[in-house]
Formats: C-alpha cells, sequence, structure tokens
C-alpha cells in the first residue's frame, strides 16, 4: 500500500477540454501522478441548452470510441509513467440538475433519467458515483462569472438525505474550491482538479492510500483512505482576485440571478414544468420567478410588476382567464401593460381566440417546445422594448411641440398689450389738430394696430386644443386675482373713451381649478366688448361674487356690466354663432370670434355664459363657474 497521488477528474477534447488524451498523460506521468480518471462530459438531450452544448462539441459523441481511446492510451501510460488511467464520464443533466462523476465505466450510460437512475447504472457497471462540485464555487463569485453560477447544478446537494447512501463520494475541493461542509456532514469525500486545461494542474488533488489498480483505489475511497493535496506546479503566483457577488440571489434555485434583464413570471401549477421553463429563461439571462397558483402569482405581479408573464390557463382557484382578465383592468400602468403569454391544454382555435380578446399578447398550446416558447418570449419582449421606444419618443415630441406652442402663444399674447396702448395713443393724437400728413401717417398706424390686434387675437384661438390636454394644464387659480389682471389690462383703453371701470370682489372668493390662460382671455375679451360698444364716458363694472351654498359646493359668478349701445333682442340668441356680429356692432372693428370662445372656454371649465342686455341701455355678460372644493382653496378677497 501506498499514497497514491490521484485526480479523478479530467476532461479532454473529446467534450470541452483543450487538452487532447495523449497530452494529458503526459502532462499527469511527468507530475509523478499515479492515478487518473478521464472524466468528459455526457450531456442529456432534454433541453435547448443541453443540446447546444452537444452541437457545440462539449459533450462525447461516440462515447464508445471515446472509451477505447483510453484503453488504447492507458497501456502506454502505465508502461511510460506507470500511470494508471482509468475510464469514466461526467454524466451531466441540466433539467435534473445534476453532474455526476462515473468512475470506471465500461459502457455508455443514458444521461436522460434522474440521479439515481445513472447512480444505479454506474453502480451496475461496477463504477463508482462521485458528486462533482456539490455547492456554489466561490470561485465563481471571485471571477464574477455569473453563468456559471447560474448554470451550477444543486439538485444533489439539495436532495443529499436522499442520495447520502448512493453517492460514493462527494467532492470535497474542486480545483480551487474547497466545501468544507461535506465534510462536517460526515460524507465520505475525494478532492478533484476538474481538469480543462494546462493550469488547472495546480489545484487540490487526492492522496489515496491503496494499491495502484482499480478496485484497490476505489475501495479505498470508499472507506476514506483518502488525504487532501493542493498540487503546485510552483507557476507565477495568482493575483488575489476581488470578491464579486451578484446582485440578487434566488432562493428558489439556489443560485443567483443576473439583474437587469426582464422579469418572467412563471405560473403553473405544474411545478415540474415551472422549474424547467425558469432554469430555461435564466440560462438566457432572464430574471425568472415562480408561482404555482393564480393567488400566489398576485403576490408577486404586485410586489415584482414582472415585464411578461407565461400563464397556464387550467390551475384552481384563481385561474388564467381570471387573473388576466384582472391584470388587463388593473390601475397601475404597468400592470396593466404586462406582457402575457398564455400556455393552455385546450388547443381549439375558439379558446385561443378568447385568450386573445380578454387581453393576452400570445397563445401557445399544451406540449410545447421550449425552443419555440423562447422565442416567443423574446419577440414579446422586443415588442415591448419598440412601443416603450416609441412611446417615449412620441411623449418627448408632444412635450416639445407643448413648450414650443406655449411660449409662441406667450409672445404672441405679450404683443398685444403694447399694440393696444399704441393704438390708443395714436387716436388720442389724432384727436388734436395735425398736418394733414401726419393725419394720414397716424391713422395708417391706428388702423394697423387695430388689424393686428385683431390678427392675434385669431392666432390665439385654441382651435386643436384637445380637451383632454386642457385638463392637464388646469390648475387651482384665484378667481378674483384673474379678473383684476383683465381689468388691469383694460384700463388704458377705457381711459382712452373715458369710461370708467369700477371693479369689486365677495369677502371670500375661491380658487377653483382652471387653465388660467384661456379664463384671463375669456374675462378680457368680455370687457373689450364692453369698451368697444360703450359711448365715450360710459360705466363698466366688475364683479365677482361667490355664492357657497354648501361647504362642497358653488359657484362663482364674474359679471361685465356695461352702459354701452346694448343687443337687439333678436340677435342675442345668435351673438355666440362664430363669425356672428350684430347690426350695432358695424361700426366697431371685429370678426365675431370673441363671444365664441369665450363660451367655449367657459364651457370647458362646466361652466355657463348668460347675457342680460336692453337695446340702447347696456348689457351685463355673467360668467359662471362651479366650485367643488371651495374650503380648501379659498383666499382673502378684498
Ligand atoms: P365682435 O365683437 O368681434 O363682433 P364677438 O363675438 O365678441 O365679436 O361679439 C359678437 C356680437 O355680439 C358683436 O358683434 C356684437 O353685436 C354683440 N356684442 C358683444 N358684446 C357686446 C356688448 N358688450 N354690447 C353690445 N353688443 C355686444
Amino acid at each position: 500500500m501506498q499514497w497514491l497521488l490521484a485526480d479523478l477528474h479530467i476532461h479532454s477534447t473529446f467534450s470541452d477540454g483543450t487538452i487532447r488524451i495523449e497530452e494529458i498523460i503526459k502532462i499527469y506521468g511527468e507530475a509523478g501522478f499515479d492515478v487518473i480518471a478521464i472524466t468528459d462530459h455526457l450531456f442529456d438531450t432534454q433541453s435547448p441548452i443541453s443540446l447546444r452544448l452537444r452541437e457545440e462539441g462539449k459533450s462525447v459523441r461516440d462515447v464508445e470510441a471515446y472509451f477505447r481511446k483510453i484503453e488504447e492510451v492507458s497501456l502506454w501510460a502505465k508502461e511510460s509513467y506507470d500511470l494508471l488511467v482509468i475510464p469514466g464520464l461526467e454524466i451531466c443533466n441540466l433539467p435534473e440538475d445534476y453532474h455526476i462523476l462515473g468512475i470506471d465505466l465500461k459502457e455508455p450510460l443514458n444521461p436522460n433519467q434522474d440521479a439515481t437512475g445513472v447512480i444505479n447504472e454506474i453502480h451496475r457497471q461496477g463504477g463508482l458515483a462521485i458528486a462533482s462540485h456539490p455547492q456554489l464555487k466561490l470561485s465563481y463569485f471571485l471571477k464574477g462569472d455569473n453563468e456559471s453560477i447560474q448554470r451550477h447544478p444543486l439538485h444533489l446537494w439539495k436532495h443529499r438525505e436522499k442520495y447520502v447512501d448512493k453517492i460514493d463520494a462527494w467532492e470535497i475541493a474542486n480545483r480551487d474550491d474547497l466545501f468544507g461542509i461535506v465534510s462536517l456532514e460526515g460524507l465520505t469525500y475525494v478532492a478533484n482538479s476538474d481538469f480543462h486545461d494546462r493550469e488547472h494542474l495546480s489545484s487540490w488533488k487526492s492522496l489515496i492510500f491503496a494499491e495502484k489498480d482499480k478496485e484497490a483505489v476505489k475501495k479505498a475511497i470508499s472507506e476514506r483512505k483518502l488525504s487532501l493535496f493542493f498540487f503546485s506546479t510552483n507557476e507565477a503566483k495568482k493575483e488575489l482576485p476581488t470578491l464579486q457577488i451578484p446582485k440578487e440571489n434566488d432562493e428558489s434555485s439556489g443560485g443567483s440571478v443576473q439583474t437587469g434583464r426582464e422579469k418572467i413570471l412563471i405560473v403553473d401549477d405544474e411545478e415540474d414544468l415551472v422549474d424547467l421553463l425558469a432554469y430555461n429563461l435564466k440560462g438566457k439571462g432572464y430574471q425568472a420567478l415562480k408561482a404555482y397558483n393564480g393567488f400566489e402569482a398576485w403576490e408577486k405581479i404586485q410586489s415584482e410588476t414582472p415585464e411578461v408573464m407565461i400563464l397556464d390557463l387550467m390551475m384552481p382557484e384563481l385561474d388564467g382567464w381570471e387573473l388576466c382578465q384582472i391584470i388587463r383592468r388593473h390601475d397601475n400602468e404597468a400592470i396593466r401593460g404586462i406582457s402575457i403569454l398564455m400556455l393552455s391544454a385546450r388547443a381549439m382555435p375558439e379558446d385561443r381566440v378568447h385568450g386573445l380578446q380578454i387581453g393576452a399578447d400570445d397563445y401557445l398550446t399544451k406540449p410545447f417546445s421550449i425552443n419555440e416558447l423562447i422565442l416567443r418570449i423574446e419577440k414579446l419582449i422586443e415588442k415591448r422594448k419598440a412601443v416603450g421606444n416609441l412611446k417615449g419618443e412620441m411623449e418627448l415630441l408632444r412635450s416639445t411641440s407643448r413648450e414650443k406652442e406655449l411660449s409662441l402663444r406667450k409672445v404672441v399674447h405679450d404683443l398685444k398689450n403694447p399694440l393696444i396702448s399704441m393704438g390708443a395713443s395714436a387716436k388720442r393724437m389724432l384727436r388734436r389738430n395735425q398736418t394733414e400728413e401726419d393725419l394720414n401717417i397716424l391713422g395708417i398706424i391706428y388702423d394697423n394696430s387695430l388689424r393686428l390686434t385683431q390678427w392675434i387675437d385669431e392666432a390665439l384661438l385654441p382651435v386643436g386644443l384637445s380637451s383632454q390636454r386642457i385638463k392637464e394644464e388646469m390648475k387651482p387659480v384665484s378667481i378674483q386675482w384673474v379678473v383684476e389682471r383683465a381689468v388691469r389690462s383694460m384700463k388704458d383703453a377705457a381711459a382712452e373713451k373715458r369710461i370708467e371701470m369700477h371693479f369689486s370682489a365677495s369677502s371670500l372668493t375661491p380658487s377653483i381649478p382652471c387653465h388660467e390662460d384661456w379664463i384671463l382671455r375669456a374675462i378680457e375679451n368680455l370687457l373689450g366688448n364692453a369698451l368697444k360698444y360703450s359711448w365715450e364716458g360710459g360705466k363698466v363694472e366688475v364683479k365677482v361674487t361667490s355664492y357657497l351654498e354648501r361647504k362642497e359646493q358653488g359657484v362663482v359668478e364674474i359679471s361685465i356690466k356695461d352702459t354701452g349701445i346694448g343687443i337687439l333682442e333678436e340677435e342675442i340668441g345668435r351673438i355666440f354663432e362664430p363669425f356672428f356680429r350684430g347690426k350695432n356692432a358695424r361700426t366697431e372693428p371685429g370678426i365675431g370670434l370673441g363671444l365664441s370662445f369665450v363660451k367655449e372656454v367657459v364651457e370647458w371649465h362646466g361652466g355657463k355664459v348668460l347675457v342680460l342686455s336692453e337695446h340702447q341701455k347696456g348689457s351685463t355678460f355673467s360668467i359662471l363657474l362651479p366650485v367643488k372644493n371651495p374650503n380648501e382653496q379659498a383666499v382673502k378677497g378684498v
């Protein structure tokens, strides 16, 4: 008996190793090893990822040729280096989530079965079943290798009480990693390098106390006649890596998930299917959330707001149909907008149509191919992104054009006052004695200022403004303050005609939600008319009165009373029509749009415009605006 330097976990170019078997023998032989096992990967054929790995040559294709090759080199290894080479395989099943080393195998075995099946086959061939890297490797975290963390098989370790009598040894060390818990739990252990590349020679190995033959080595491992040994080739000292712990942990898989990718909620009462889908989606870099019934799904939707949901229709209690409808009716836009892929065993076209009608984005019938499901999920995500980008662009365009329009309107509006005062000054000078030429020039100035004022009025008409937009721009405003502003802006025009303007307000005037600019313009229009249709030396009275019947309801009245020319009785019913101008108005400039604008604006605010008029005596126009919550927004009047 002797201490044998051994490594029972080695990959060659038959799977994903970088070194050919002959070269491996040379490396280990020259390094003075006594026993090695070649254990290339044999992947299952049950999942798209395992199929891809097989296609990429990461799984032994021809197991018999592989065994023949090992047998061929064994003799040479024995003669040249006194190295015992044992044939083996690392059987990897991704959906079942295990990697098992079969040491001393004679025949191919079936990787498409559960762990117990594989262990039994290994034992039937007289081999040793070893659990590869049972726990998550710290080295993955150190390298920030999230993909390996996600793919890391944990089934055997999670259910070790079930396998404790079946597995012959657990890797207590794998390359640089040590899994101390294997010894703490008193399990049979072995240390291997998981060799894929020359640099992996420096790693944990086993020293086995046995004769140098297969049976003796296997027996010694089972009897724990084994010691750990860190084999170093004295190469340059490695840089100490810094620990990179992934941001989020998913306890359902024991692994970690990538953040920043879309959250996909899988809802199905078939737990195995949920796990399989989650595994595959995580492999694609998505965050997979799991729920096994409708209620659980609803909780996850509220707490996690996934982007996409794979929703089974047939579930006890809250089923997929109901859940889909709840989601689509939800107040929260993010929840309402979850992309839903329905899964159902019902293949009838009417079910599919119904599913799409109640708000599913896509529908897949069971049984389905995982590849197709992933493709469809990817398509849904692409669609979401495209729609999201479009929405963003539209919002940007809308807000830029709104800003532009508002600033243009402001400029145009601000032009009005200087123009009015220019016109008023020209008129004042016209009255004084001037030369013929001066009179002509002043007349042109006066006419043009009037024309420009009218154009401004037309340009400012809110044509094309959607009521939605008006609503967005409404805010609580002190009505008294708005009326005072309007009165101030008309002061010059009133003075020009020597019209006495009087303003008063009731003691408590509420603030009410309104579009300040449009209300201001409506009041200015009424005031403008009152001045325009009054004789010189007349009187205009402006009043703000609150009628607050109950605490939470009432009306504010803004009345403008003039002592002007009045309106003909037969015309009163038509003055709010666009472009209507009364017979009395012909001598005054105007285009007949002022009152229709006032009516439109006031009605947007849920209010009314009333008029009382007596021909040749005067008119009173009243704007009535509803007050919803005067208590909260009351301001002190003068
Ligand atoms: P415009 O003043 O440009 O003619 P409006 O729409 O403001 O257009 O008014 C429509 C019509 O209503 C006027 O042409 C005029 O006949 C009548 N009107 C409006 N306000 C008064 C007022 N305060 N006094 C007398 N008539 C008025």
